[in-house]
């Protein structure tokens, strides 16, 4: 794969948006091939500090999945993107936060507690739905990231599949950056072993990992949501 980050957010223009994602489905449909996979793959515009017009724009060339990490930042957004969208949530959630989202999102791909999933399962109650949510997984033990550790995973997800209105999807990652590969194999371990020994893991089939910088990998690895954002809208020059 090759780098192909080279401009700032403001650098880039709508046809390089197009570029960047013909570019993105070619390098997955590579390692989806190196890996002899036949599943698919969705590809996630993460919409962070992203205009709503390269949003839309990114809509219309067919991606139809967007990765939110700012709920307020989100709740100024969503309205402006295509009702085609689903809708995902992926950043840090305070708990304080889940009313804002529960009845905008279709997934939360980061929950690391059985606290914020009581309370997705109760707001989630409220509006009559039961959400899909993707546990966590801090896959480095880095003190700076979100996750439960490998080996809170089932526990964490026994007592997470016993409230009512939560389905239990899969796993996430955010693994440490240095593009080692070996995070990715851990994880795709993990979900595998969580799938063959507990009941409540048995219809889960979503992996989420793999960002701009090291998607291919992650595909190589089983991912079934890569999460790109400066991949395709330029690289972001502050951090969120
Ligand atoms: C920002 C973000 C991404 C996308 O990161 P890029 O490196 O810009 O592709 C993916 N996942 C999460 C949770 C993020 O916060």
């Amino acid at each position: 794969m090759t780098e192909r980050i080279c401009k700032s957010a403001e650098e880039t223009s709508l046809e390089d948006i197009r570029q960047n994602y013909n570019a993105i489905k070619q390098d997955i449909a590579e390692a989806m091939d190196k890996a002899g996979r036949t599943d698919s793959v969705r590809i996630m515009a993460v919409t962070k500090t992203v205009p709503c017009e390269k949003i839309n724009f990114a809509e219309s060339l067919g991606i139809d999945l967007l990765g939110e990490n700012r709920v307020q930042e989100f709740l100024g957004k969503y309205e402006k993107y295509s009702e085609k969208s689903e809708i995902h949530f992926i950043g840090g959630l305070q708990k304080n936060k889940v009313k804002y989202i529960i009845d905008k999102v279709s997934m939360i791909h980061s929950v690391d507690s059985i606290e914020l999933a009581a309370e997705i399962d109760r707001r989630a109650s409220m509006h009559g739905k039961v959400m899909d949510i993707l546990l966590e997984v801090n896959i480095g033990g880095e003190l700076s990231k979100g996750g439960v550790s490998p080996q809170e995973l089932i526990e964490t997800a026994k007592a997470v599949s016993e409230l009512r209105n939560i389905h239990i999807r899969g796993l996430m990652t955010i693994p440490p950056a240095g593009g080692d590969e070996k995070y990715f194999a851990q994880m795709q371990e993990l979900f595998y072993n969580a799938k063959q020994s507990c009941s409540f893991f048995a219809d889960a089939d979503t992996l989420s990992m793999g960002m701009s910088g090291d998607y291919a990998a992650a595909v190589k690895y089983g991912s079934t949501i890569v999460r790109i954002g400066s991949g395709l809208f330029g690289y972001r020059n502050y951090t969120v």
